[in-house]
């Protein structure tokens, strides 16, 4: 086939073939002819064709694809405002420290509509802390000795994976077994009451309700909160459940 001839096929939609034959004569109306053999998969006797599967894209790993789409986020961000990532380089004044779960469904962020710079965040698994675990307390006191924060949120959740840890607590080994052991003896705590409950959502969630209390207790508790308090900053502590079944957040009253 001469160059015109596969110039005109690659021009055409029909890109996956490849054609092996002896060059053969072109003419007017000839390619016209030809393609729309391929189309038909009917062939003059001289053109044998190989159908050659077209080779698969792969597909994007969620890595790759993350990658991809932040590329573009910030693309646009930039062309929507020229100076909005430079604006990022002054000081952060956020107001809040949220204290939640890891868990994918419960973002803060995207939860509460904030832009960058409004919520400070520590999350770990079950949204619990501990006067041992030194990530936790330096966070904490970070954002109030340096940030000067004025709210700290601990934010429970329904369907908590957390929860379910502590209620099949002896299957657990290695590290989310100590780490779950406090919410783990909370719950053999009020065994009766949780169990006594009628489904095991309300089960769960009155766990990591109780979770929540016992977390703002320990805030409440650190030096570095009653220090802050006594020298008459402002400084609220707050305790919150998040329905993942409807994405409403409620305020447990429990400060
Ligand atoms: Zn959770």
């Amino acid at each position: 086939m001469n160059s015109r001839a596969f110039s005109t096929l690659q021009r055409s939609s029909i890109t996956k073939l490849i054609f092996q034959a002896k060059p053969i004569r072109i003419h007017r109306g000839y390619t016209a002819s030809l393609l729309n053999s391929i189309r038909k998969q009917q062939f003059p006797p001289n053109i044998k064709y190989v159908h050659n599967s077209p080779k698969p894209v792969p597909a994007l790993s969620l890595p790759e694809q993350i990658l991809k789409y932040n590329k573009e986020w910030a693309k646009n961000k930039t062309k929507a405002d020229s100076s909005y990532f430079e604006n990022m380089t002054a000081v952060q004044t956020p107001e809040i420290l949220w204290i939640g779960c890891s868990d994918s469904r419960v973002c803060s962020d995207v939860l509460t509509g904030s832009n960058f710079g409004r919520v400070f965040t520590l999350r770990n698994v079950g949204n619990s802390l501990s006067t041992t675990d030194t990530n936790s307390l330096a966070v904490i006191q970070f954002a109030v000795e340096t940030l000067k924060i004025k709210h700290i949120v601990i934010v429970g959740h329904t369907f908590c994976g957390a929860m379910e840890a502590a209620f099949k607590y002896n299957s657990l080994n290695g590290p989310i077994s100590d780490w779950i052991k406090p919410i783990a003896d909370l719950y053999n705590k009020n065994k009766p009451t949780i169990d006594a409950l009628p489904t095991h959502k309300q089960q769960n969630q009155a766990l990591s309700e109780l979770n929540v209390k016992r977390n703002v207790d320990i805030i409440n508790s650190l030096d570095i909160i009653k220090k802050t308090k006594k020298s008459g900053k402002e400084l609220n502590i707050h305790g919150w459940i998040y329905d993942i079944e409807n994405g409403s957040l409620q305020d447990l009253k429990v400060s």
